[in-house]
């Protein structure tokens, strides 16, 4: 029972601050501090150590779909793991929670979309399609084909391959990267890169997805093997397109005959008000990694969704895909997915997020933008974004050194909510199950955290 929360909260920071290393952390920065210590969680609150409720308005890490405390999730991964805990998938094996979850997420997935490879992590769906995007085109006969292009402040994982992806400079500074063979293009963040443009979102839109032609012809076609992005950006600082700028993605990509990945790893299972980010946005991609509300964060794991234009070639030709994880279609995270998809479906949570969520948070989070410190609020479906300034109408940033989103960030949670901060902008992800009095409690407790900063 060593694990149980049997210690104090000062027994607990100082064993963490001692041995464990904590991920995207500066660890002198956290010891000074503290760890929070997050003891135990039930629909969209969370209580700590000293028994404060939270309301975590980040599900998670954009994961925990259907809520805290779900029996049915539980009691499915209990029963599997009596009755198999482990089996592989390699070595013409299979077992029941894999191929039924596989069955099930295929049913759900576009109509296009029959088959999926299951992983660990997001991360490592995008090291699947890195790796499985070049397959392909060597199948179609096009070994030219090697190049990825994805976008500045993307985010698709920490591995070696989805870090290249990803456009986060701090990243790739750390570590030589992106690896060869991956460019980045701009991305459509109005408030952020366009608004001193003189063009609209619109037209800001537009000109984001050209540089894609442009690239693409720069490089040539004969050498792109795909485009990879987030249907709307998440850890980049819910970046949410314009209009204007998924379909000309889409046209681009058909246009010039290079596969489009959607990274859906925070979009899928209804974060944007649909099943698929894709659905959001009107376009049909070839790839889509998922994560996350996959299995609701209750069990780790990730796979890709693949399209019958990709599917059919590989099988038909490469042979052996020689790619896989110990842990692939793992039993315990398969059923821990098949009863997490079983629960959406049933209580139709994509289609009440929609229809009563989306539009509550809609009105209770784009109210703050009156606040003098919100240069904008945008959201969709369930995800959404502040930007901190410190003068309207300039829209005149904080200056660096203030750290006026950690400050935030860290004022929130002390009024009771969890946001979190990409450099100055504040963002939510909550519950789907959230309820519309619980959208107005972290509206007003956000509202509270504005005021206290200022
Ligand atoms: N892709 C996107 C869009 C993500 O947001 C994330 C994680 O936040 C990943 C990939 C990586 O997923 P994981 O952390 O499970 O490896």
């Amino acid at each position: 029972t060593l694990h149980r929360n049997i210690r104090t909260t000062a027994e607990y920071q100082a064993i963490d601050a001692a041995h464990h290393w904590h991920p995207f952390t500066d660890t002198k920065d956290l010891n000074a501090k503290g760890a929070r210590v997050i003891v135990k969680a039930e629909g969209v609150w969370l209580t700590d150590s000293e028994g404060a409720r939270i309301l975590d308005g980040m599900a998670g890490l954009w994961c925990v779909n259907v809520g805290y405390g779900r029996e049915e999730i539980v009691e499915a991964v209990a029963r599997q793991m009596r009755e198999l805990p482990y089996y592989n998938t390699f070595f013409q094996c299979t077992h029941p929670a894999a191929a039924e979850f596989a069955e099930a997420l295929c049913a759900q997935a576009p109509a296009h979309m029959n088959r999926v490879f299951f992983t660990n992590s997001g991360s490592e769906a995008n090291d699947t399609v890195f790796r499985l995007a070049r397959v392909y085109w060597d199948c179609m006969g096009k070994p030219s084909k090697k190049i990825f292009i994805a976008r500045r402040n993307g985010y698709h994982g920490s591995t070696v391959a989805a870090a290249s992806l990803g456009g986060m400079a701090p990243m790739h500074a750390q570590s030589g990267l992106p690896i060869e063979g991956v460019r980045h293009i701009g991305q459509p963040y109005w408030f952020g890169e366009g608004r001193d443009s003189g063009m609209t979102p619109e037209e800001f839109g537009l000109a984001r997805a050209r540089e894609l032609e442009a690239m693409i012809d720069e490089l040539g076609a004969d050498n792109v093997c795909a485009f990879v992005a987030e249907p709307i950006q998440g850890a980049g600082g819910v970046v949410i397109p314009p209009d204007s700028y998924w379909p000309e993605i889409q046209r681009i990509c058909r246009e010039r005959d290079i596969l489009l990945v959607a990274d859906e790893v925070i979009c899928g299972f209804g974060r944007t008000g649909a099943w698929w980010g894709s659905e959001t946005f009107g376009i049909e991609p070839d790839l889509m990694p998922i994560a996350k509300g996959m299995t609701s964060g209750y069990q780790p794991m990730g796979g890709v969704l693949i399209s019958d234009r990709v599917a059919g070639p590989v099988i038909d030709k490469a042979g052996e895909f020689f790619h896989g994880f110990t842990y692939s279609g793992h039993p315990a995270a398969a059923a821990a997915g098949l009863a997490n998809l079983r629960i959406m479906q049933e209580e139709r949570l994509v289609e009440r997020a929609a229809r009563i969520a989306a539009p509550r948070l809609a009105q209770v989070w784009r109210a703050l933008a009156d606040h003098p410190l919100v240069g904008e609020a945008r959201c969709r479906g369930l995800v959404g974004a502040l930007e901190l300034v410190r003068s309207k109408p300039d829209m005149a940033r904080f200056p660096e050194h203030v750290g006026a989103g950690a400050l935030c960030r860290d004022l929130s949670v002390r009024n009771g909510l969890v946001m979190r901060a990409v450099g100055d902008t504040m963002i939510i992800a909550p519950p789907l199950v959230i309820s519309e009095d619980e959208i107005d409690e972290l509206g007003a407790r956000a509202r509270r955290t504005l005021d206290d900063l200022a």
